[in-house]
């Protein structure tokens, strides 16, 4: 059985200030929630956030991390930062860090594996754009995102993917169903392949892109989709209404 996870991409909202006040508005409506819950607020929030959600059923977590330790890396954290102020999830490879920062599939790997080795969760995230699925690229970006992102990791069960198309972030259009479970199929399959098919039926996969208390329902019924990554709504108070699906 695998345990629904459902994570809040807070991406570069909410101050300090702010993130105190969305944690007090969200914690008590989260707290029956079906799902384990994450919230991944900016770096400048995540100590206080931990502090925060001590006592309670949410876990924290990053929106990047860097895979060295520490050394002359300018504006980077390191996983070994995150883990000493209490961390516990890192979300690796967001396309938007694809995207605005260069990060490559070589970077997601050694990130996973470097968070895993920390005891940190990652949530290794992956997704094709309008045109590769118009395309009919789809599946074979997602397959050789994993194949790269994924490689010669010691216990991929413990890994989080999140599906995430990039035509579907932030623009209100959501997969349907089908398309979003039919995808998260193409990554079970080949995690299946690399690492045996019992890994593959304990690894957590998300979908993310445009998750609403509407649509939660019916993706959460899918039988590839584990749990969703979500950036609008996750500095919401309706945030609460997906956890609790
Ligand atoms: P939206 O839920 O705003 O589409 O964002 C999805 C996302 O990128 C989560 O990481």
């Amino acid at each position: 059985m695998r345990k629904p996870i459902i994570a809040g991409n807070w991406k570069m909202n909410k101050d300090i200030n702010e993130t105190e006040t969305l944690i007090n508005t969200l914690l008590p409506l989260v707290a029956d929630a079906t799902a384990e819950v994450v919230f991944c607020p900016t770096y400048l929030g995540l100590q206080k956030a931990v502090e925060m959600t001590k006592n309670s059923n949410v876990g924290i977590g990053a929106q990047n991390m860097h895979f060295e330790k520490n050394g002359a890396f300018t504006g980077e954290i390191s996983g070994e930062m995150l883990v000493a102020i209490g961390v516990k999830y890192v979300i690796i490879g967001h396309s938007e860090r694809r995207q605005y920062f260069n990060e490559t599939d070589e970077a997601v790997n050694k990130k996973t594996i470097k968070a895993l080795s920390l005891g940190l969760i990652p949530i290794v995230c992956c997704g094709e754009t309008l045109e590769e699925r118009e395309t009919g690229q789809a599946e074979a970006k997602v397959v050789a995102q994993m194949e790269a992102g994924l490689k010669n990791i010691d216990d991929v069960s413990k890994v989080v993917v999140a599906y995430e198309p990039i035509w579907a972030i932030g623009t209100g259009k959501t997969a349907s169903k089908d398309q979003a479970d039919e995808a998260c199929g193409w990554v079970r399959t080949i995690i299946g392949k690399m690492y045996g098919e019992d890994a593959a039926n304990n690894v957590r996969i998300q979908y993310g892109g445009s998750v609403n208390p509407g649509n939660v329902k019916e993706l959460m019924a899918m039988k590839n989709i584990d749990g969703a990554l979500v950036g609008g709504v996750s500095i919401k108070a309706s945030f609460s209404e997906i956890v609790k699906f």
